[in-house]
């Protein structure tokens, strides 16, 4: 969120490669580099010349050290709730994940605020710290908050940690208790109430579709990217404007499809909320895979959101509501599978277990529809394929969007797949572990940072001169898609499910660069 980003100059070009320009990423955290009630980040840890770690002395006798942190107890948790201070003891982080870490470093470069700004508290380190020190009694201060709103979420930390640390665990508890305990200020609070009660919600989205085609057809898009004043105006209105896709009209697809040939499973699919307003194009190849690969489709149009982004974003009780609703829809069809084309709800659904762990009428329910749940590219693999490959004679490059390969850890699958398609070039792109900025709602509600990170991405997707990007999460589609346009460069856009599609069908390149 810019009110909370750090103040900086960010308006250079960024080289792709340079990783961080921070402190030694190996070196532990200083004795008294804390985090000090309303005490700025930057002032607290940026130097002349790069970033250096040098603590003010406001904060430096704060008392709480990386070491006195990983000591917190669940009676010092409890203790907290009584006094007001960080957390209470509903679902407060686990003091045992926070003394997982060792400090060792290893997961700054992978972190793209830490790569961003150079900051130890806008790394993963440094924030396990700084809910080390909410568990220490230290209150939930603004610039607090501000530090872990910043953090994406992208899980690269997780992947990147030889200690195997669950960040991903203490910064959903954390989140959850700032949704609960923080009150933010008036137009923070009115951007989520817009954003919440807009995108978890397919129909609401999809009703936009209408206004957006009218936005561009009378050549106001054009006008206002011209004169570049809703960029200076109204830069979350100016982000949403640059990220809308083209608007295809594809037909909803049918309650139930049929396999073709022999019926070798029955899956459940996830229509989405961004995808099916927005790419619906996604959804209607996923059904004609599934269905070419034996797969009968499961699609009932009533179903919602699947609670991604409220769980993302500490709205664990919105979250609930959506996972009981969309298992109750789909836990009396006999599906074999759930399958998922969006990376971020893939992700969270993984997770209903948990979400409802401690609800008894719906735990075991839970558990059960997680077992089930696949990404699409999965279940393929899982499948084995039966319908036939036609060549592809292209080159792609592939993006791991973070949600699928960092917190999913589904990297060989889509890979395999699309290698499996004759004459298709699959092209690695540069810093690969990089968010790209997308994030959810996350590039919404910080503009300029996720600018500078879709910059860095498309930069990095255009040096690979690969014809098509390939992705498999609508958000990461729409923030590439957006940078590339920036740099006024060119490359084709599809989902995993696009190029398998067109190759099953023998459409050819052109049904792909078109
Ligand atoms: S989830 Fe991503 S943004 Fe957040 S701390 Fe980890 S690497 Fe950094
Ligand atoms: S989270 Fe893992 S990689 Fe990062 S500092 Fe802690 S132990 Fe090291």
């Amino acid at each position: 969120m810019s009110g909370t980003t750090p103040d900086r100059d960010h308006s250079g070009p960024i080289p792709v490669g340079a990783t961080t320009s921070g402190p030694d990423a190996s070196a532990p955290i200083p004795v008294g580099a804390t985090h000090g009630t309303g005490t700025p980040p930057t002032e607290a840890l940026h130097g002349a010349g790069g970033p250096a770690i040098t603590p003010p002395a406001s904060t430096a006798t704060a008392g709480s050290t990386a070491s006195a942190t990983s000591t917190a107890s669940a009676t010092d948790v409890l203790r907290a709730a009584e006094d007001g201070t960080a957390f209470d003891a509903d679902h407060p982080p686990s003091a045992d994940l926070v003394s997982d870490c060792v400090h060792c470093g290893f997961c700054l470069t992978t972190c793209p605020t830490y790569v961003l700004w150079g900051e130890e508290m806008d790394s993963p380190r440094g924030r396990i710290h700084l809910i080390g020190q909410g568990l220490s009694g230290e209150p939930l201060s603004d610039s607090m908050v501000g530090h872990f709103d910043n953090c994406l979420g992208c899980m690269a930390c997780v992947t990147a940690c030889p200690s195997g640390v669950r960040y991903d665990r203490l910064i959903e508890d954390t989140r959850a208790q700032v949704e609960r305990r923080h009150r933010r200020g008036a137009r923070d609070r009115a951007l989520r109430a817009a954003i919440f009660a807009l995108f978890p919600y397919p129909r609401r989205l999809r009703l936009l579709r209408g206004p957006l085609r009218a936005y561009r057809m009378i050549g106001l898009k054009r006008l206002v990217e011209r004169t570049g004043l809703l960029q200076r105006l109204a830069p979350t209105l100016a982000t949403l404007d640059s990220l809308a896709p083209p608007l295809r009209s594809v037909p909803r697809p049918p309650a139930r499809v049929r396999a073709r040939g022999e019926r070798r499973a029955v899956v459940g699919m996830l229509t989405g909320c961004v995808q099916s307003a927005f790419f619906p194009d996604v959804n209607a190849a996923t059904v004609r895979i599934l269905a070419a690969e034996g797969c009968e489709v499961l699609i009932p149009p009533s179903q919602g959101c699947c609670g991604a982004l409220s769980v993302h974003n500490g709205r664990r009780a919105e979250a609930q509501r959506f996972a009981r609703r969309l298992i109750d829809t789909f836990e009396r069809t006999g599906m074999d599978y759930f399958v998922v084309n969006a990376a971020g709800c893939g992700s969270s659904l993984k997770e209903y277990g948990d979400l409802l762990a401690d609800d008894p009428a719906w735990a075991a329910k839970a558990a059960a529809f997680t077992a089930k749940v696949r990404d699409l590219s999965e279940l393929l693999v899982e499948l084995g394929p039966v319908a036939r490959r036609h060549p592809l004679p292209m080159s792609v490059a592939y993006h791991d969007a973070c949600h699928l390969g960092h917190a999913q850890g589904v990297r060989a699958q889509p890979r395999a797949l699309l290698r499996g398609i004759p004459d298709l070039e699959v092209r690695p792109i540069a810093e690969a572990e990089i968010c790209c900025g997308s994030a959810g709602v996350w590039n919404v509600l910080n503009p300029e940072p996720a600018t500078e990170l879709g910059d860095r991405k498309a930069h990095a997707v255009l040096a690979t001169s690969a014809e098509l990007l390939v992705t498999a999460n609508p958000g990461c589609l729409m923030q590439v898609a957006a940078g590339v346009r920036r740099q006024g460069g060119t490359i084709a856009l599809a989902h995993t499910a696009h190029v398998l599609d067109a190759s099953i069908r023998n459409l050819g390149p052109d049904a792909l660069l078109s």
